[in-house]
């Protein structure tokens, strides 16, 4: 359905031909996605989303917090040609602890009864080993909704758990495996403001 764009074997850009903070700027090795480039596969990723959600009774989730960016601009390119209601409502999912990831997933800050008969479109920023999605989407399908699909930003695919079940319907980049901060995702609630897609030195999260 959705063709991401494959950037695992691109080098990183200069930060020095960006527009980025000094304090930010120290902490990271480079620039794996500048801004430009995210805002307008994420324009392309909502015309297709639009045309599937036509039809209404969706219920968009964004999962927090590293998805706030992401689902703000997605649906700011869905509502356009959308013209009908969509009932906005966000969840916590939590598996990592800094760096790592926990394998246990939390999931919180849904009244899940609202699934029920709905067309529910989960968007998610990152997708590592895949876990915490598998787990929402279990979660969620337990509910009965009328339709489920997946829309991420970011898929590093190489990191997948084969436990692992779920795949996006709808992905922005194929990434390396690499920590990568900015466009809303952070490293202990720093960078989340950096408007492009950077990637973290090793030594600031090895501290
Ligand atoms: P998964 O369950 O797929 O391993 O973990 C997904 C979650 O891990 C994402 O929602 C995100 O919070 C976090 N995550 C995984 N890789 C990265 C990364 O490179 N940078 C940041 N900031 N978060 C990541």
């Amino acid at each position: 359905m959705s063709h991401p764009i494959d950037v695992r074997n691109q080098q990183l850009y200069d930060l020095e031909q960006f527009a980025v903070p000094q304090a930010v700027k120290n902490d990271l090795q480079g620039i794996l996605l500048p801004q430009g480039l995210i805002d307008n596969r994420v324009a392309r990723m909502g015309e297709e989303i639009a045309k599937n959600y036509a039809y209404g009774n969706t219920l968009a989730i964004c999962v927090l917090n590293g998805a706030q960016h992401f689902y703000q601009q997605l649906l700011n390119s869905v509502f356009p040609s959308v013209h009908n209601d969509i009932q906005l409502e966000s969840i916590k999912c939590c598996s990592y602890d800094g760096t790592k990831s926990t394998g246990e997933v939390q999931i919180n800050g849904l009244d899940f009864t609202a699934v029920r008969g709905k067309n529910v479109l989960v968007v998610e920023d990152i997708i590592d080993t895949g876990l915490t999605l598998s787990k929402l989407a279990q979660k969620l399908y337990e509910h009965d909704p009328l339709s489920l699909e997946i829309a991420c930003l970011l898929d590093k695919r190489e990191r997948r758990n084969p436990q692992a079940t779920v795949k996006p319907e709808y992905t922005g980049f194929i990434i390396p495996d690499r920590f990568v901060v900015g466009y809303g995702l952070d490293f202990n609630g720093r960078y989340r403001l950096l408007p492009h897609l950077g990637v973290l030195k090793e030594e600031i999260y090895q501290k």
